[in-house]
């Protein structure tokens, strides 16, 4: 292991009911809300009331920004700073998904900074302040809800980056199973796509002695191939929704990462695409994922044929390293594909046309990925695989 520190300072709250802890919660860090929402998901659940409700029964004064959209955008971003400054905001409230917290933490850094909160992704400063940020989490996949990361798209550069701050965690986040079981089936397999990506990139780590983090993404890896093909055909089960939900939040909390560097660079590749293409991210990641797997498969044969036999079953029995590694990575893209996520960019009509210009955008850095650090003509030979 590497060394490292752990720190989330993240208040979980998990389970049905427990949205009245909004009444305890917002009042710790003021009257006035920002109410941060999507397209109107939360409308038609009722969701909406509800928050609304509890924010009424509390005496706090809401101000509100709708219209969150999935790869939130700076331009939205830009909105809900300016709302915070005119209206002296207190505590951001972001209910929704995770592209609703992303928008909500870039916007939390924005009101707290005189430049552009774009500066931010782009490398050019470090956020030192943010405003409190809490949030009802709608859909199980990015972990948001318990980690420092967002991901905004410029709709002008066409860029989608990631970015995160010590002063981007949400303050609380309060999770119940029963909020997502309006999340329709082709988003459900996203985001468990998404969680298990999250997982496979924390994975691919070439830090020496991690048996325990790498035995903790196998559980949740299992445990997620488990539930999904019940969960797509009963998107109302309590147990099913609670597991997971709970997964989407370990997978990138920072619990499985201790001591050791994921790679990150399938995120990375996925990022571009949407940000030409803006298809949704589990979608990018079934595709892409598997390529990743192929084109590094000797990088580390050993950790890819541990992850077939330990997670996929493959039956290793006279079979080579490289064979057994190349039945488990077949299994995971069959199994994405089985309960319904896409398998090549054809399927989002994506053509060679812009492979090129994906590639620049992926490599807007330098070379990336900790497990190996791809250049350019990886990046194309990956694209080119996944067409
Ligand atoms: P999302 O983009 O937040 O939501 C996708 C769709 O699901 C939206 O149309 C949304 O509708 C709908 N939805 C959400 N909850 C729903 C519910 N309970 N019932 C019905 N519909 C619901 O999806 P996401 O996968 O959570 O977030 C994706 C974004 O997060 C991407 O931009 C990705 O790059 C980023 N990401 C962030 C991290 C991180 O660590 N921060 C990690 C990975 C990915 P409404 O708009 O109407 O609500
Ligand atoms: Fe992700």
């Amino acid at each position: 292991m590497r060394s490292f520190q752990f720190y989330n300072p993240t208040r979980l709250i998990f389970g049905k009911g427990q949205l009245e802890a909004l009444k305890t919660e917002v009042p710790k860090y003021g009257k006035r809300v920002l109410l941060v929402y999507g397209g109107g998901s939360i409308k038609r659940s009722g969701l909406y009331d509800q928050v609304l409700g509890l924010l009424k029964e509390i005496g706090a004064e809401v101000t509100e920004l709708a219209g969150v959209e999935p790869n939130p955008r700076l331009s939205t971003v830009h909105k809900g700073v300016d709302l915070c400054k005119t209206n002296n905001i207190e505590l951001i409230l972001a209910v929704g998904g995770g592209s609703v917290l992303d928008c909500a933490k870039a916007i939390a850094v924005g009101a707290k900074y005189d430049g552009d909160m774009w500066d931010f992704a782009q490398r050019k400063a470090v956020a030192q302040d943010a405003l409190p940020l809490g949030t009802v989490l709608t859909m199980a996949a990015t972990g948001s809800e318990m980690n420092s990361g967002s991901v905004i798209t410029n709709q002008e550069t066409q860029e989608k980056l990631g970015w995160g701050s010590a002063y981007s965690f949400p303050a609380f986040s309060i999770l119940d199973p029963v909020n997502t079981y309006t999340v329709p089936k082709d988003q459900t397999v996203y985001g468990m796509v998404d969680m298990m990506s999250h997982v496979l990139e924390h994975y691919f780590h070439l830090d020496p002695n991690t048996p325990v983090q790498l035995g903790f993404c196998e559980t949740i890896l299992r445990t997620v191939m488990e539930a999904a093909p019940r969960l797509v055909e009963d998107l109302e089960n309590y147990e099913l929704r609670e597991t997971i939900l709970y997964c989407g939040t370990m997978a990138l909390n920072g619990v499985l990462n201790m001591g050791l560097a994921g790679d990150w660079a399938t995120h990375n590749i996925e990022h571009a695409v949407s940000a030409v293409y803006d298809i949704p991210h589990g979608g990018g990641l079934a595709i892409l994922f598997p390529h990743w797997m192929r084109h590094n498969i000797d990088v580390k044969v050993e950790r890819f044929k541990r992850l077939a036999i330990n997670v996929f079953n493959v039956n290793p029995e006279g079979k080579s390293d490289r064979q057994i590694a190349e039945e488990g990575i077949d299994a995971l893209s069959q199994f994405w594909t089985s309960i319904g996520a896409p398998n090549r960019l054809a399927d989002y009509d994506i053509d060679d046309s812009q492979i090129e210009v994906m590639a620049d955008k992926a490599m807007l850095f330098g070379p990336f990925g900790n497990f190996k650090k791809l250049q350019r003509e990886d990046v194309v030979s990956i694209y080119k695989a996944s067409l």
